[in-house]
Parts: C-alpha cells; structure tokens; sequence
C-alpha cells in the first residue's frame, strides 16, 4: 500500500478546455517533460484498460468513447498502445468514477485532485472524483493527462502541455508531451536523432530533446552514491532558471526515473563542477561570475540540498564535470554525447 501511496499521482482542478493550442516547434527551446517512471518491457508499452461504469457520470457508451479518444490520442505517436481489454486481456489498468477514501491514493474531496492515476506497474488504476460534474470533454482531457501518468510522464512546467498543470487544460498532446514520451519509448535508434538528443553509450539509449546546446550543459556524476551514475542536464539560459533534471538509469542501460527539475540550483554564468570526496561526500559545485564558489550536496537519493559557502579543506578547486561514466552499473564507462543529427 505505501508502495501505491508514493508512487501515484494525484491532479488539481481543472476547467474544461476551451480551445486547442497550437503545436509550435521548439527550434532551441528545450523541451519541458519530467519523467516518473518507464514501463520494463522493450518497445512502446501495451496497456489494456477495463472502465467500470458502475458509478459513471455520463452514458457507459459516453464515457467510454472519451476514453477510448484519449488513448487514440497517446496511440497516434506511434510509442504506445492502449487499447480496451478484451475478455481475453489481462486488465492492466482500472478506470472509473469513485468517492472518498478508496484506500489507494489521497481521498478525493481533501485536496483539489479530480483524478488519480496509479504507479507506472501492473494492477495500476484511473480513478476520476465521482462528486464532481463530469461530461464528455473533461474526461477526455483528464484521461488524456492521466493516461500520460501511467505511460510515465510527470508533470511539465509547460502550460500548454498536456502534462502540465495549467486551469485549461489542453486538448491536444504538444511537442512537450511527445519529447517526454520519446525519451521513454523512442530510443530504439530508428528514429532520426537531433542535436537536442544525448546518446548514452551509443544510439541505442537516447533521451529525447533534453539537451539542446543554445540553452542546456550536461555532465555525469554519482549523484546518489549507488556507484552508478546519473545524466544531468541543467538549463544555462535565463529563461530556464538553472533547473537541474538528473536522469537515473537501470540495468540494461533504461531510463528508470528522474529527479527534478529542481529550478534555480544553477547559477546563470556559473561553471560547474561535481565532486566526490573521500569521504563519500557528493557535491554540486558552482563557480558564479563574482568569484563566490558555492555547494550543494546530494542525498542518498540524489537531491541537491541547500546552497552553501565551502568549508575548506571540504573540497579541491577546479573540479570539473564528466561526460562520461557507468551508467547502468556494467563496469563498462558509457560515453554521453550529443546527437549530431544523424540517422
Ligand atoms: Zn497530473
């Protein structure tokens, strides 16, 4: 049970979208996604989902078809399947209307949540509010966003992204939503690589548009002191605020979950620098404009903590970040570059 509780995901109020957004491209503006988890098997995962109409706000047939509208939509990028179980599907996901306290997640009705979707696992659930007023439109674009928490988004700082957290609520899935899907499910190396990509070892492991070189750096470092180390990428244009998303991998080199953003831990201009101390001590370094050298130490699961004034000896001068190291715990040092746009 507390494994449910951690892991789901509970979404505020929202308003019925009132028009579709325009799908612009990014050029050099990164992609705004977080990540929360991937689904283990290889290639676009195959979630079957069963709706329980028992309480359902509108026709059975209605809330079925909003559904079904949303999984299409998630459908059309090509990296992943949803589709309605069949008597012969093993149900993976749970969808209906419920009130209060279904042991599961947060009760409805004590917070601003108007669904939940479950963990990025089997006997996972969409539950929607059953005491408030639903109609076709909003549960299209509640599941649409739930359905992108159980394919393993996060939410996106974006507000036109689907997974972000915006009153309107958008319609249609925006190059935000699909950049994240991508970095889950698109690495396969058949797709045409961009320069905003990072090839992790090679082009079979890829994350998607979370490096472009206008506007982010990246480096690999042990941030949470398992001997494996994590991609960070961090943002170094003003608009970005210095956010920092660490990018935590498995065995086989997948993408097992992330940490962050954690906006403002850079500062604009600062170069940075990751040290491990003999002691087993993990630090973020930066060295601002004015010459202040400021640190910030990592946890054992990877978070950043305060920024802080090194207290010497703490830490040698000119540490400089890495680009490479063994990300999947092989014992084998995986290159990170950046995609140079090939096939
Ligand atoms: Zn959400």
């Amino acid at each position: 049970m507390a494994a449910v509780l951690l892991a789901a995901t509970s979404c505020g109020d929202t308003e019925n979208a009132t028009a579709a957004p325009t799908v612009t491209p990014l050029g050099d503006e990164p992609a705004d996604f977080a990540v929360r988890g991937r689904w283990p098997e290889p290639g676009r995962p195959q979630l079957r989902y069963r709706v329980d109409v028992a309480n359902a706000p509108c026709s059975p047939a209605d809330c079925q078809q909003a559904i079904e509208r949303a999984a299409a939509a998630w459908n059309a990028t090509g990296l992943a399947d949803l589709q309605a179980a069949s008597d012969r599907d093993q149900q993976v996901v749970a969808i209906g209307w419920f009130r209060g306290d279904r042991g599961v997640q947060r009760s409805f009705g004590t917070t601003s949540a108007i669904a939940h979707a479950g963990p990025v696992a089997r006997a996972t659930f969409l539950h929607f509010d059953a005491d408030r007023e639903w109609n076709a439109e909003s549960i299209y674009t509640t599941a649409l966003h739930e359905l992108g928490h159980l394919l393993g988004l996060d939410h996106s700082h974006s507000d036109v992204a689907v997974m972000g957290t915006a009153a309107v609520r958008p319609v249609r899935l925006t190059i935000h939503d699909l950049a994240g899907l991508h970095s889950l499910y698109g690495g396969d190396g058949s797709l045409t690589t961009a320069p905003s990509d990072l090839l992790i070892g090679g082009p079979v492991t890829q994350l998607r548009r979370v490096a472009p070189p206008a506007t982010t750096a990246f480096a690999v470092f042990d941030t949470d002191g398992d001997d494996d180390a994590e991609v960070l990428v961090w943002r170094t244009d003003p608009k970005g605020h210095g956010t920092l998303t660490a990018f935590h991998f498995t065995a086989g080199r997948r993408l097992s979950h992330t940490r962050g953003p954690f906006p403002g831990v850079i500062a604009a201009g600062a170069k940075v620098g990751f040290v491990t101390t003999d002691r087993g001590h993990r630090y973020l370094v930066c060295h601002c404009d004015n010459g202040r050298v400021l640190l910030r130490q990592f946890d054992e699961h990877g978070f950043p903590g305060n920024p802080r004034r090194p207290l010497a000896p703490e830490l040698a001068d000119g540490a400089t970040a890495s680009v490479a190291g063994d990300v999947d715990g092989d014992g084998v040092i995986e290159d990170v570059a950046r995609s140079a746009g090939r096939r």
